[in-house]
């Protein structure tokens, strides 16, 4: 693909400052984005603003300048990475209580300590007795991943807490840097005071999360690829260069970065594999969904493509 074909911009992008009238900002932003050649997911709270979006570039940046033209928005910072189409299934605008869903409350000035890509890759290289903590899900960790990040066992915010609480059991929380990462940088903004309140006395959060350290740092201390929430499924966190891969597939342990939706619409589970497996088990993670009632046909050319029903979101 040469650079020339790839027209479209894919938009990562959050903030948090206070809307008013979360209803009337998503109907402004219904009204500004419906004549425009864009599809996307974006949420809109009392609390601010989490999008993810994919657009002709020219009307990704008219977007970015109508946002910069505005005071809730001027500050937030828009990650960028350039593709050859659509990334989203449609126009998804929509009021949220919770940007994140967390359910519990977080004292959001409580957050740990924003720290730029640079410094950040610094930090890895210098921090000794550091926890080095991916707060994504298991599929994402699993295909790529800092050198030596852990990955907290749990799958929800209130796993993520009693991890906290057991954490701080084990290791002296006060003299304990702890270094945390995900893809785009909101969820430490929730996690990390999470570890804050706890005593944590040193949280460094990535500042735009990976996918901004990829765009100004490239692969350094990263390994494999990054999964993203749209049709991509897994992208190079440096659009120029490939890091070693880390993924393995489902079906037979051979290297795999790429992701399926199992064929089975009843399962549906994501799954890293092979194009050997891909075939032979026509899309499917295991025989008894291959023996199942609600199979999909296996298509090769676009096995990529994401099913869409299991779309829950970063
Ligand atoms: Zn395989
Ligand atoms: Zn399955």
């Amino acid at each position: 693909m040469s650079e020339e074909q790839k027209n479209y911009w894919i938009l990562a992008y959050y903030g948090f400052h206070p809307i008013a009238d979360p209803h009337a900002e998503v109907a402004r932003h219904k009204a500004f984005l419906e004549p425009r050649d864009v599809t996307c997911r974006i949420y809109i709270s009392e609390e601010g603003i989490n999008g993810q979006m994919s657009a002709l570039h020219t009307h990704a940046q008219e977007y970015i300048d109508w946002m910069k033209s505005r005071d809730e928005f001027k500050e937030i910072a828009f990650k960028i990475h350039a593709h050859h189409e659509q990334a989203f299934p449609r126009k998804t605008i929509k009021y949220r209580k919770q940007l994140v869903a967390i359910d519990a409350p977080v004292n959001l000035s409580q957050r740990g300590e924003h720290v730029s890509p640079t410094r950040w890759k610094e930090l890895l290289q210098t921090e000794k007795n550091k926890i080095l903590l991916d707060v994504r899900n298991e599929y994402e960790w699993k295909v790529g991943r800092f050198e030596g990040a852990e990955l907290p066992p749990c799958e929800t915010f209130r796993e993520f807490v009693a991890y906290a609480d057991q954490l701080k059991k084990t290791v002296d929380a006060e003299k304990t840097p702890v270094m945390m990462y995900c893809t785009g940088g909101i969820r430490c903004e929730l996690y990390s005071s999470v570890l804050k309140e706890r005593g944590f006395n040193t949280v460094y959060q990535l500042d735009g999360g990976v996918i901004g350290y990829g765009l100004q740092e490239g692969n350094a201390h990263w390994l494999g690829k990054l999964f993203v929430f749209d049709d991509r499924l897994t992208v190079p966190i440096d659009p120029h260069a490939a890091a070693p891969a880390i993924g393995t597939c489902h079906h037979c342990n051979a290297s795999s970065e790429s992701y399926y939706n199992c064929a089975n619409m009843d399962c549906n589970t994501l799954f890293l594999c092979c194009p050997e497996c891909l075939k032979a088990n026509k899309g499917c993670c295991c025989q008894a969904c291959l023996e199942a009632p609600r199979v999909r046909p296996h298509h090769a050319e676009n096995a990529h493509k994401p099913f869409r029903r299991w779309q829950k979101g970063p």
